[in-house]
């Protein structure tokens, strides 16, 4: 059997972290075994898909490098061939065309939520004898009355529901729309899909859709539900949660390895490997390892792999996906130093790209003022001679080397009777406005002669005028 999965998001909306994942056990079953993955667009709820969801569907998919074999394919461009297949249903008698108005059937519905009871449509149009022209109707699927429904979830074992509880399911609304269920089993037919894997939230469509493919002849396909992802605190990701929306983490500089990496592990293992590369994933994947209860989100442990894929990739490829990531934050990175000296120097400082380009746009831009609480401490009348000098002795240096600065430094601490800590510290807060740096000869090299006297003239400048 040739592996076929599918990834069937509904676009209304961005990919969010639990859609991400079924689309990456889908994926990677798929590579695993050599078979193809598809992506298919379901569409047919006209009020609710957007065009702009599609976009984002895509772009977060191609982001994480998450390539689809074949479509994506659209259900809205299906249309004529679900058509087909519901007028063979009708024919075989397999669906029937129902008359109930909608006030009919919330009326019915009304009368048994106040007996009760479970609502379900009663089947009055099931058995019509004559059919009604001239009068709107649905489609609606002939469930079989007795028996049960018996499938083993890859995940969840073996489930069952008795047949009796599912009432006529309708596949095609008044406007002459299929539903979601039929479109789902007509495209998992036609597309030789061997494995479902989705969310828990459809088990309850899983019945229905199994015996709508049983009464057209065609192979059930092995499915596999993947249970939910809780928000940190434990509680179901509010639809409007932007922690769940995949291009937040794209924008908030996190690398497509540290992402795919914490999904993979929120739910599947392989002993108590925390750190997988796609490449190993391919090889390591199964559906037999996966939890079947839910698992909780922790932002802290993404940061956690984000920082160590920054610090574990190759410089090439991190200094590159940094400069896109400068680049569309608006920092001219030809107007300072080298990027990848700049990661060497500090790339162990931090968790994300956006960090890092906040950090490091003082090297390509100047800052805008100093921090109160640095004025106060640093920018004072005693530690106006040591600028001075440092700035008197820098400019008239015609090499650029950090064993010289080095040597200014600890000059003027012996000179100026400070600590090398404390002119550390001011020139720290002088030339990158904060107080933590990593060895500040290096930064003064990294940022160049030109904008560190420029820098030290603002700072004797300010000092002087404070006066
Ligand atoms: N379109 C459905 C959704 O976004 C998925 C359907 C399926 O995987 O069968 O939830």
């Amino acid at each position: 059997m040739k592996v076929k999965t599918r990834f069937a998001p509904s676009p209304t909306g961005d990919l969010h972290i639990g859609s991400i994942r079924t689309a990456l056990y889908s994926w990677l079953f798929a590579r695993r075994y050599n078979g193809k993955f598809i992506l298919r667009i379901e569409d047919t709820d006209f009020e609710r898909s957007k065009s702009l969801s599609v976009q984002s569907i895509l772009k977060g998919l191609k982001w994480l490098g998450l390539n689809w074999d074949e479509g994506p394919y659209f259900q809205t461009q299906r249309l004529d061939r679900y058509k087909e297949v519901i007028e063979t249903m009708l024919k075989t008698g397999h669906a029937y065309k129902c008359y109930c108005s909608p006030e009919a059937i919330e009326a019915e519905r009304s009368k048994q939520i106040s007996e009760g009871k479970k609502p379900r449509y009663t089947g009055v149009c099931r058995n019509l004898k004559t059919q009604c022209a001239n009068k709107k109707y649905t489609v609606r699927f002939k469930n079989p009355t007795f028996g049960k429904v018996i499938f083993q979830d890859k995940i969840r074992g073996q489930i069952t529901f008795n047949n009796i509880e599912l009432d006529d399911l309708i596949i095609q609304r008044s406007n002459g729309i299929p539903t979601y269920n039929f479109c789902v089993v007509i495209d998992d037919l036609d597309m030789n899909i061997t494995h479902v894997i989705r969310g828990e939230d459809h088990i309850n469509n899983t019945p229905r859709q199994i015996n709508i493919l049983k009464s057209l002849k065609a192979n059930i396909p092995i499915y596999a539900h993947v249970s939910m992802i809780l928000n940190e605190n434990g509680k179901k990701f509010s639809k409007r949660d932007n922690a769940e929306n995949i291009i937040e983490y794209y924008k908030r500089g996190f690398l497509p390895e540290a992402v795919i990496n914490y999904i993979i592990r929120l739910g599947w293992s392989h002993g108590n490997q925390e750190i997988f590369s796609l490449s190993e994933l391919k090889k390591l994947f199964n559906l037999d390892t996966i939890n079947k209860s839910a698992s909780a989100f922790s932002i802290k442990k993404l940061l956690w792999l984000n920082k160590y894929y920054i610090n574990n990739l190759s410089l090439e490829y991190i200094s590159k996906l940094l400069t896109n990531y400068m680049i569309n934050q608006n920092i001219n990175i030809k107007k300072g130093p080298d990027l990848k000296s700049l990661l060497n120097l500090y790339k162990n400082r931090f968790h994300t790209l956006q960090d890092m380009a906040c950090s490091f746009r003082l090297f390509y831009e100047e800052f805008e003022s100093f921090d109160i609480k640095f004025i106060n401490k640093y920018l004072i009348l005693t530690n106006l001679n040591v600028l001075k000098n440092i700035y008197n002795q820098i400019k008239n240096f015609s090499f650029w080397k950090i064993e010289m600065l080095s040597d200014v430094i600890h000059n003027e601490s012996i000179k100026s009777n400070k600590t090398l800590k404390e002119i550390n510290m001011l020139l720290r807060v002088v030339l990158t406005g904060n107080v933590c740096s990593p060895n500040i000869s290096s930064v003064i090299f990294l940022l160049g002669k030109e904008k560190t006297l420029l820098r030290l003239k603002k700072a004797i400048f300010f000092i002087n005028n404070k006066i």
